[in-house]
């Protein structure tokens, strides 16, 4: 793959991401796809134990753990999934 080519492909890929982001963001600010407590509960205690759990960010994802967590329509990021 060219320089060019793989650039815009990471920048495709960030844009991506970033569209992930707000969207995720936005249903938790709003409260929409919410989970249930024991639902976020149990994730949260998986993501705490988590070697990619870098200060509450995920370091695959890049997604805020407290918020992610929340939504129903979320996965774990890592392969396989944890949760
Ligand atoms: S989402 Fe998955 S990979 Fe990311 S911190 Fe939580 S358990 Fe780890």
């Amino acid at each position: 793959m060219c320089n060019t080519c793989n650039q815009s492909k990471q920048s495709s890929s960030m844009m991506s991401n970033l569209a992930h982001g707000i969207l995720g963001v936005s249903k938790a600010v709003l409260k929409i796809d919410q989970l249930n407590s024991i639902g976020i509960s149990n994730r949260r205690d998986i993501c705490s134990k988590c070697d990619k759990n870098n200060g509450g960010i995920c370091s695959i994802c890049h997604c805020i753990i407290s918020l992610k967590t929340t939504i129903k329509s979320e996965m774990c990021a890592d392969t396989p999934a944890k949760w």
